[in-house]
């Protein structure tokens, strides 16, 4: 069985030793020292140079926590073209989603379209680093300027990515990241939040801590954003094999480049000046109906790609029905095929002859 993703595991006594670390401290959660550590870490990896990094439990947290801090309630502009915690985290805050359509080859919103959407209410503007591939963010920050509107990234798929020699996490007023199991960096469950402004800085800070301001008095609201110290450890021990990951992830791009004939394929456009990060593979087939016969020829040799991301999330049931025609035609035939460290050339060859059949 070939699934789409697996989760790099560590050698067991590695994530033992760090786990030891919190046992020895009798400490698991409440920012310890492994929580700690890794913010370090990951700010030296990350070469933040101007933003800081606060650790969460998952890339869901963050997102609310930023609409709750900077999106007051208004019509957050955003993308259709995500994973649904993107739109869910909106309409959960109490905010109203105003879905603006992508670019048909970058997959990012189409920031030529977002000056249309803006009204009185509009307070933000949320847009998705989609397969690590960058927004048009100076765009963006010159529209957000001239309206006076905050700007959040959903970068839960642009670990590691940077953009003009410097990390895509450092653009917008907010960035958030994800550090599930089935992302490129993971703690099993995890996430991150990216702020430059210290003001706004703290204020995120207390808001992921029930609004604490030390044991008896409050800042504001707040909710438990926290990490803790075993997802930290995991963390820890994933860290360091993260250019091994890299290699080999590229490896296996390079491989699906030699043996996948893209004559009736499309890849995606990769922003210039981008310094991507292979966290996806996805193909654009001719069709829905061509999608759904490969999908079937693929699962019959045990092969599980997903439809990231389908439907187009103006489709959910909680949204008011819009239409983005861009994000519904590339949702309809979209496909993230396996890439994965440990996935073989012969694993890549067998599935590059399928399509090739086609
Ligand atoms: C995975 C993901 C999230 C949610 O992150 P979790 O850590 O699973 O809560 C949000 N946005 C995008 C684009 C994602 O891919």
């Amino acid at each position: 069985m070939i699934p789409v993703t697996k989760s790099f595991l560590p050698p067991l006594e590695e994530y033992t030793a760090q786990v030891q670390r919190a046992f020895d401290n009798g400490w698991l959660t409440n920012r310890g020292a492994l929580v700690l550590e890794l913010e370090d870490k990951l700010t030296e990896y990350l070469n933040l140079d101007q933003s800081r990094i606060l650790l969460m439990n998952n890339g869901t947290i963050p997102l609310q926590i930023a609409l709750k801090c900077l999106a007051q309630g208004g019509e957050v502009i955003t993308t259709p073209f995500s994973y649904v915690a993107t739109t869910s985290a909106i309409v959960w805050e109490g905010c109203t989603p105003v879905f603006v359509d992508i670019h048909p080859e970058y997959l990012t919103i189409d920031e030529t379209k977002i000056e249309a959407a803006i009204t009185e209410k509009t307070t933000c503007i949320l847009a998705t680093h989609v397969f690590g591939n960058p927004c048009n963010v100076e765009e963006i920050e010159r529209i957000a300027k001239k309206h006076n509107l905050k700007v959040i990234y959903d970068g839960a798929h642009a670990f590691g990515v940077s953009y003009q020699g410097q990390s895509i996490f450092e653009y917008g007023d907010v960035t958030t990241c994800s550090f599930h199991a089935t992302k490129l960096f993971h703690t099993g469950e995890g996430g991150a939040i990216f702020c430059k402004d210290p003001d706004l800085f703290h204020k995120l800070y207390y808001s992921h801590n029930f609004g604490h301001d030390g044991p008896l008095a409050f800042h504001g609201l707040g909710i438990n954003g926290k990490m803790s110290e075993m997802q930290a450890a995991m963390g820890l021990a994933v860290l360091p094999h993260m250019s091994e990951i890299l290699e080999e992830r590229s490896r296996v791009v390079s491989w699906y480049s030699e043996y996948l004939k893209m004559d009736s394929l499309v890849r995606i456009n990769i922003r210039k000046e981008t310094n991507w990060n292979t966290v996806y593979y996805p193909v654009l087939l001719e069709s829905e109906n061509q999608l759904i016969e490969v999908q079937k020829s693929l699962q019959t040799a045990e092969v599980f790609p997903r439809r990231y991301f389908y439907p187009s999330l103006t489709q959910l049931p909680y949204v008011h029905q819009s239409t983005c025609e861009i994000a519904s035609d590339i949702s309809s035939r979209i496909l993230c095929l396996p890439l994965f460290y440990g996935l073989s050339e012969k694993d890549v060859k067998g599935i590059a002859s399928i399509f090739n059949n086609f």
